[in-house]
């Protein structure tokens, strides 16, 4: 039987998209040959290539002067190239968990960082609010979902400069107004398809305003003038992305995920914050719709090894929280159906009748 998967990424993806790569991996639309013992440079992938780039600007709804690149690297290679294209002095970022951190820490070799706003003083437990902006900025970086706190900003903000999201863990996960991002990206692991691709969605007139030399497997402008075939793209992630943008597409598109992702969060938060015997992380005007964070109620904190013991028992995996929050972690990407989020309130009832 097929696990109940609230893993926090790589995390589930939809059945369909995984079936169809599996057969891709056999052989490719009948071709005699699989997907991945073909050159990207040929009539059998290079559409491919094309149709998925298609499909997300498509889907997110971004106007014709952005650019999607499908690089290697991770998004944690992203929190170097930023900087390396874009600041030429000084940025301001966010600092909303670990992977904002991360990001400031490789900005920081290039030029001067400004934290405009941070929420370390409560364990990032919270969004922060009314960001000031300076407009001396080159650009500014903003983590959208921290996937390790279970926080999220719900709304695009307004920036005087170019604003920069690392959207790994909430892309397409609710509508977002693209024209005000210079620049999107993340890995593909969550919302997107398998690990070992990674999203880059960017306006051109952003580039070449820097003074410093880019290497050039480092410079956004080589991807986007060779459509992410400068060099052997990761074809198989690649597939595996397209097929989910496919699936997205006949689900509804972005604001059926958006739906769907609203009522998922809605039932978790409801029984967390009924059930006496567990209690939420973050603020709840910050509460991710993707990583539902939890823990044990302090009258119950010897509990918690014993919940997830009886959570496996039924099914469930990936629910253990991340060691910076303790707890448990629900993640409800996109392609996690209402009813596992259904059976995981299941457990949380009968452990309460159980137990309190
Ligand atoms: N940013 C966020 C918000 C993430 O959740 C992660 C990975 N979990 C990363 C960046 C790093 O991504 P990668 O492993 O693709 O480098």
């Amino acid at each position: 039987m097929k696990k109940h998967n609230f893993s926090a990424g790589p995390c589930i993806l939809a059945p369909q998209v995984i079936e169809n790569t599996a057969n891709a991996v056999r052989d490719l639309n009948g071709i005699g040959l699989s997907l991945i013992e073909i050159s990207h440079r040929t009539k059998y992938f290079e559409p491919i290539m094309e149709e998925a780039q298609k499909n997300f600007k498509e889907l997110i709804g971004a106007p014709d002067n952005y650019h999607v690149l499908f690089l290697g690297g991770g998004a944690s290679l992203q929190f170097a190239m930023v900087p390396f294209n874009l600041m030429e002095k000084k940025a301001g970022y966010i600092e909303t968990g670990v992977w904002a951190k991360k990001a400031i820490k490789e900005a920081k070799l290039f030029g001067e960082v400004e934290v405009l706003a941070s929420s370390a003083d409560s364990n990032f437990s919270y969004f922060p609010k009314n960001i000031n902006i300076p407009s001396d900025l080159d650009y500014v970086h903003i983590t959208t979902n921290n996937t390790i706190y279970g926080t999220e900003i719900h709304h695009d903000i307004d920036c005087p400069v170019t604003l920069v999201a690392d959207m790994s863990s909430d892309i397409m996960s609710r509508p977002v107004d693209v024209t005000k991002y210079g620049m999107i990206y993340g890995g593909a692991q969550k919302n997107l398809g398998p690990a070992g691709v990674t999203f880059v969605l960017i306006r051109e007139d952003i580039l070449g305003k820097v003074s410093r030399q880019i290497p050039t497997m480092l410079d956004y402008r080589t991807h986007i003038k060779e459509g992410s075939m400068f060099n052997t793209p990761p074809v198989f992630a690649i597939y595996a992305v397209n097929e989910t943008l496919k699936w997205m597409k006949q689900m509804g598109g972005v604001e059926k995920m958006y739906e769907l992702n609203k009522a998922k969060a809605q039932l978790l938060y409801d029984e967390i914050d009924r059930n006496p015997m567990f209690m939420g992380t973050a603020e709840k005007e910050s509460r991710s719709l993707m990583n539902i964070c939890f823990v044990m109620a302090p009258e119950y904190k010897e509990k918690e090894a014993e919940f997830l013991e009886f959570a496996k028992s039924q099914g469930m995996e990936g629910l253990k929280g991340h060691r910076l929050v303790g707890g448990f972690r629900a993640s409800t990407y996109n392609a996690l159906p209402i009813e596992s989020v259904k059976a995981l309130i299941d457990c949380m009832r009968e452990f309460e009748k159980k137990n309190a």
